[in-house]
């Protein structure tokens, strides 16, 4: 039996030490999902919407203690983990409401001896695989589709991050939704990957994180045909136009990016900013980037708090050296405090300009405080720096013109696109990305399709 040790990232203490589950126990909980199934898609969709309500208001009731574990554990400042648990219980409202409204339809026959039905049932038992950067989003953006269609849920939450998961899941069942009908499990990776993705009750697999994770997560559910959403890895690009706000392209350049230090999958990974208006755009930024606080998420003021881990810290440092020795200047930042033996790792937030596009800055998700500047001429060759990458999650642009900005919006191969609009998310919205960033789309109405399979019924009379 081994064990997970919870460690808040902002001073390396340990704050709980949970146990792995073993695999027989992970098929036992899929096996009880399968079970719990059978009653809980037969209640109607208002007794499942009354007991997501139910859920939301529990939530609601502990706020603060979530928001509190959420810093604890993920290290981001409080008054982000708070609105965190807002913007996590705006997916339960709302698939709550929309578990009301799936609706099938009738289709006029082809002869007069029959009638057609499509109705829409739910898929199955759903498993899920989370991240660690938003631990209660990503968790409840899943959880509430799928058990307003009428699915068995059961998550395998990040080893960083899993208290929330199960704070949320005690809570749901508080609110009366049945033990078996959601569930986590805390095994290793790898192992519950395989049990998830080879178990034949599951019918779908939700997972967010990585794009190679994504991959194999696909590959895998490919013997048992199940169906995948994934929500992968992006590197969003932000275009500065000639004629933007610059003021207001800075403020929303700084909040987009600096959230959660950066360790968001839509977080802006690169500028693009037209040469005319780069240097004051710059000088605008640095000045703004300067006066963030970094520090322990629990203290009043803080900005930005800790990178999750060393292997994260890593991988933002040789970033930043590999940008460097190519010629790329540091205006701020590029500071570090860290130890390793404690097992604290943080980067002040950095801009770097006069960035050379083959850095692995322009192409790798950085995950982390830190955005290269780089110059463009052409709308046509800011988009095709924009769309040379493998991702496309979000993007965002400035400008003044409905002109311009149509043309961005049409020619950018983005699933989210901001558009002097640095925080374009929301539980009413299809967030999703395209090429190498995923597939399938949470939000929305959009968000419940995923948990729902199609049945036609030909009726002969
Ligand atoms: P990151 O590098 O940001 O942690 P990952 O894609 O590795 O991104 O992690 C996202 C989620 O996927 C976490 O819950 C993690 O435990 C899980 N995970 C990692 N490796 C595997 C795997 N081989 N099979 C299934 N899940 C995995």
């Amino acid at each position: 039996m081994t064990t997970i040790q919870v460690t808040n990232p902002a001073t390396g203490e340990i704050i709980h030490t949970l146990t792995r589950s073993e695999e027989a126990e992970v098929v036992e909980k899929v096996d009880r999902a399968k079970e719990a199934y059978t009653s809980w898609k037969k209640l109607s969709a208002h007794e499942r919407s009354a007991l997501l309500m139910k859920w939301a208001a529990m939530i609601r009731t502990n706020r603060q203690e979530l928001g509190e574990l959420i810093t604890l554990e993920n290290g981001k400042p409080l008054a982000e983990a708070l609105g965190e648990v807002d913007y996590a219980v705006s997916y339960i409202d709302w698939y709550a409401e929309e578990a009301k409204r799936v609706y099938g339809r009738t289709v006029p026959a082809h002869v007069q001896n029959k009638r057609i039905v499509v109705t829409k049932e739910p898929i199955g038992v759903v498993a899920a695989i989370t991240p660690w950067n938003f631990p209660a989003a990503m968790m409840t953006r899943k959880a509430a589709p799928a058990l307003a269609a009428g699915c068995t849920f059961i998550v395998k939450p990040a080893e960083e991050t899993p208290l929330t998961t199960i704070r949320l899941i005690e809570l749901a069942h508080k609110a009366g939704i049945p033990e078996d009908a959601v569930q986590y499990v805390l095994g290793d990776a790898p192992m519950v990957g395989d049990v998830f993705t080879s178990h034949p009750a599951i019918r779908k697999i939700t997972f967010t994180g990585s794009t190679p994770i994504g991959k194999l997560l696909m590959q895998k559910c490919a013997d048992t045909v199940k169906h995948a959403t994934m929500e992968l890895g992006g590197h969003a690009p932000i275009i500065v136009a000639e004629d933007a706000n610059l003021d207001l392209a800075v403020q929303q350049t700084v909040m987009a990016k600096f959230r959660n230090a950066g360790q968001t999958c839509v977080s802006p990974n690169r500028l693009i900013v037209h040469e005319n208006v780069v240097e004051a755009f710059t000088e605008k930024l640095v000045e703004r980037v300067r006066k963030l606080k970094m520090g322990n998420g629990l203290e009043a003021d803080v900005d930005l708090g800790p990178i999750i881990n060393k292997k994260g810290f890593d991988k933002i440092k040789q970033q930043i050296e590999e940008a460097t020795s190519k010629g790329a200047e540091v205006l701020c930042g590029n500071q570090y405090d860290f130890d390793d033996e404690k097992g604290y790792y943080f980067v002040e937030p950095t801009v770097l300009t006069n960035v050379d596009l083959s850095s692995q800055i322009m192409h790798e998700e950085t995950f982390g405080p830190v955005i290269p500047i780089t110059t463009f001429e052409s709308f046509d060759e800011a988009i095709q720096i924009a769309n040379d990458t493998p991702y496309g999650l979000a993007t965002y642009f400035f400008t003044e013109s409905y002109k311009t900005g149509l043309y961005f919006s049409e020619n950018l191969q983005y699933g989210i696109v901001g558009w002097n609009d640095g925080a374009p998310s929301g539980a009413h919205i299809p967030f999703g990305g395209m090429k190498e960033s995923g597939i399938g789309r949470e939000g929305g109405v959009e968000g419940i399709e995923p948990y729902l399979e199609t049945k036609y019924i030909s009726i002969g009379l």
